[in-house]
């Protein structure tokens, strides 16, 4: 039987619109092979809705992403909107996408293909088998804080930006924390700067509240300067790391370098609202528009969505070993690879297609 999904399409700039085809061409490959079929709604978000309307997203757009079954986000930002004011910049259409969909938890799974290992800047031994799942909270913290202004002073100027957390929002993340725990191996850290913050020891004392519901799994509590530091000296020790909204984008950025390029890393936004798939990596414009940017980020972001909101699990799976297999085979988009034989954003994708068309469902 066949069913229907509409999916909220919002590429975004840059490379945010090459990366979002590619992995459209996939999720329509795989939803050929699962019995579903696609309604797609394109959206402009962030620099290409304030050149056409003048505001980074409209109401329409958050109300036809409430209204879709799943929303896919390629990337937004660009230097030619770099100078706008704070309520005309391109992330504000990430921010306001988060909030109004609820998107409490962010999830940016860290695992390094073993054909890659060798790309990662660090030693083999210590990246090959990592496998780390960020759990970063996405709706509170620094980045939604208020008061934030900037103020004229005599002779200086002076802005404010405030970190606020409640508990309520940091029991509520830790649950999805322990809870992915729990199907993995068992083992928690949260990250925060207890020695400094109030914000942290609130969402320390928070969290160890919250541990103490789930004997069974190993848990610690680490300083966000040590995990920075921990993330490249040993990066196996590390199962779930649980941290804040601004601590989980910092980290996560860091930790891409283990798999060999931010082109490789996927993240769902789940809560209240329709969930949300988009690569970790931004809009990349020095190498928007050349048809060289890695689309796998996207597409197995594409592989989450196929997981978390439609619960097909097998699909998930088979995108995630086409590009195991892909990248065993040594195909490599540029960022993977110093030789010259590096493939196109369209031939990555065609070269996945062609793997996954090999699986008999
Ligand atoms: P970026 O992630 O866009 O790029 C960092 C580096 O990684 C660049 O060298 C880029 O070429 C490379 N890179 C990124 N994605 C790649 C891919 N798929 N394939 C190959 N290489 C890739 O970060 P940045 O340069 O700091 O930011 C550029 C713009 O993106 C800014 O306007 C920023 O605000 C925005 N941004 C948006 C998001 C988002 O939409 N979620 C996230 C981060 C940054």
């Amino acid at each position: 039987m066949t069913s229907t999904k509409k999916i909220a399409v919002l590429p975004g700039d840059g490379v945010g619109t090459e990366v979002t085809d590619a992995a459209l061409r996939v999720m329509q490959v795989v939803g050929e092979q699962n019995g579903i079929q696609f309604e797609l709604e394109k959206h402009l978000i962030g620099g290409a809705s304030l050149d056409e309307y003048g505001i980074p997203i409209r109401d329409d757009v958050i109300e036809g992403c409430k209204a879709a079954d799943a929303v896919l986000l390629g990337a937004v930002g660009g230097p030619k909107w770099d100078n706008n004011p704070d309520d005309k910049r391109p992330e504000v259409a990430l921010l306001t996408l988060r909030k109004r969909l609820e998107l409490f938890t962010n999830l940016r799974p860290i695992k390094v293909y073993d054909a890659l290992a060798e790309s990662s800047s660090l030693k083999l031994e210590n990246v090959q088998g990592v496998d780390i799942l960020v759990v970063r909270e996405l709706t509170g913290g620094i980045y939604f804080g208020r008061p934030r202004f900037t103020e004229e002073l005599h002779n200086d100027r002076r802005s404010v930006d405030t970190m606020e957390y409640k508990a309520s929002e940091v029991s509520r993340i830790a649950r999805v924390a322990f809870d992915a725990a729990k199907s993995r191996s068992q083992k928690v850290t949260s990250v925060d700067k207890a020695n400094i913050l109030a914000t942290s020891q609130l969402w320390r004392n928070t969290v160890e509240t919250v541990a103490g519901e789930y004997q069974d799994v190993e848990f610690e509590n680490m300083l966000v300067d040590n995990c920075a530091m921990q993330l490249v000296r040993n990066p196996k020790q590390f199962d779930v790391i649980l941290t804040t909204n601004m601590f989980g984008d910092i980290l996560s950025d860091e930790a891409s370098m283990l798999t060999g390029s931010i082109g490789m890393l996927p993240s769902a936004s789940l809560g209240k609202g329709t969930a949300m798939y988009e690569p970790v990596h931004g809009s990349a414009p020095d190498i928007a528009g050349k048809n060289i940017a890695n689309p796998l980020a996207t597409i197995a972001s594409v592989a989450m969505m196929f997981r978390f909101s439609f619960d097909l699990d097998n699909a998930a799976e088979a995108i995630e070993r086409s590009i195991g297999k892909v990248l065993n085979a040594g195909v490599r988009t540029a960022d993977l690879t110093d030789s010259d034989d590096a493939v196109s954003t369209d031939k990555m994708t065609e070269t996945i297609i062609g793997e996954l068309e090999t699986i008999t469902v």
